[in-house]
C-alpha cells in the first residue's frame, strides 16, 4: 500500500494527532535514495513492532524471493511527532538504497528536530506529490483521446 512521504497517517482515523507516513513505497511511486546511517537502521531493528496482524506488505522491488513484512514501526521525536513507517522501511533501507526524509532519520537518531523546518520538509514532499497526480492526471487524459 502506497502512503505519500510525510503525509498525515491515512490508516488512522484520528485526525488530531499529528502522524506522519514514512516509507510506504510502491512500485509505481518513485522513492528518494541515497547514504543511511547504519545506527539508523540498527535503532530502527531494535524498536518494537506495533499494529502487527494489520497485513502484510511484499517488497515491489525485489525480483525472486520477495521479502515481506507485517507491521509497523513508530518513532516518536523531541517535540512529540509521531511516524509511522511499515516494518519493511529497514529493507528498504538495507537493499533498495531507500532514503527516508531527514526529519525522521534525526527522529530515529534522537536528535532534536528544532533546527528543522517541519512545514518545509511536507510542503516539498506534498509537492512531489502533487506533481506525480498531475503526470498520472496528464497520462489518463491522454489515453482517452
Ligand atoms: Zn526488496
Amino acid at each position: 500500500m502506497y502512503i505519500p512521504e510525510l503525509s498525515n497517517y491515512s490508516y488512522s482515523t484520528r485526525q488530531a494527532e499529528e502522524q506522519f507516513s514514512v516509507g510506504w513505497l510502491s512500485e509505481d511511486h518513485e522513492f528518494t535514495t541515497g547514504h543511511v546511517n547504519p545506527m539508523v537502521v540498527s535503532r530502527l531493528k531494535e524498536l518494537p513492532i506495533v499494529n502487527k496482524y494489520r497485513g502484510f506488505h511484499i517488497c515491489p522491488y525485489c525480483e525472486d524471493k520477495p521479502a515481506m513484512g507485517n507491521g509497523e514501526i513508530h518513532v516518536i521525536d523531541a517535540d512529540g511527532r509521531k511516524f509511522v513507517a511499515p516494518t519493511m522501511i529497514i529493507h528498504y533501507i538495507e537493499a533498495h538504497n531507500y532514503k527516508p526524509p531527514n526529519i525522521f532519520l534525526q527522529a530515529v537518531m534522537g536528535e532534536p528536530t528544532e533546527d528543522v523546518d517541519v512545514e518545509n520538509e511536507v510542503k516539498e514532499a506534498m509537492a512531489r506529490t502533487m506533481a506525480e497526480r498531475v503526470d498520472s492526471a496528464i497520462c489518463g487524459r491522454s489515453n482517452k483521446y
